[in-house]
């Protein structure tokens, strides 16, 4: 299926200049949401994942049917001071702003493999501080997901070294 095509793009979205990836046409058709998930399970064939980790909002839409697809629990992560237990909390800079992300403190056992899922990998940071949550509480971060790449952005360079899969690629 190509991907590519279910995705909208949006000039001048939240800012001007930037050309904003619109994954929520993809989600409304289901046969679309559904071959994305699966192809993503399929690129991962192979690989031991204990937990699926994703940030909020749109990184739940991909994590979680990842998770249930392959019957491993969902952590999220989330914008500070929302969780409702004991956290830690990690800042970071956007393709546009900054924020701090928020895990649970008792949500990953050491050692355990961590998958990390998000709509769309930009600059990375993102990524990046949810890989330092999942770090600070010991877990092992075996490979990040997404949906869509900005490769022109160089998160993966970034984050050399991880196992990254993405769907789509601009
Ligand atoms: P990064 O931290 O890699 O620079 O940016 C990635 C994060 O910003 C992701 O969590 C993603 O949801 C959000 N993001 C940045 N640009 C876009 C975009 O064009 N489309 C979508 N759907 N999300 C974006």
């Amino acid at each position: 299926m190509d991907f590519k095509e279910k995705i909208r793009v949006i000039q001048d979205f939240p800012q001007p200049g930037i050309r904003f990836k619109d994954i929520t046409t993809l989600l409304k058709d289901g046969k679309a949401y559904k071959a994305a998930i699966d192809s993503m399970i399929e690129q991962l064939k192979g690989k031991e994942i204990d937990l699926i980790v994703g940030p909020e909002a749109r990184g739940f839409v991909v994590a979680a049917p990842l998770a249930t697809a392959l019957g491993v629990g969902f952590v999220p992560v989330r914008k500070k001071g929302k969780l409702p237990a004991e956290t830690i909390e990690e800042s970071y800079g956007l393709e546009y702003g900054k924020d701090v992300l928020a895990i649970h403190k008792d949500a990953i056992q050491p050692g355990q493999k961590v998958l990390i899922a998000d709509d769309l990998l930009a600059t990375g940071g993102t990524i990046g501080a949810t890989m330092n949550l999942v770090q600070k509480l010991q877990g092992e971060v075996v490979g990040a997901a997404f949906l869509i790449e900005l490769t022109y952005l160089q998160g993966r360079e970034k984050l050399k070294g991880l196992d990254i899969i993405s769907l789509v690629k601009y």
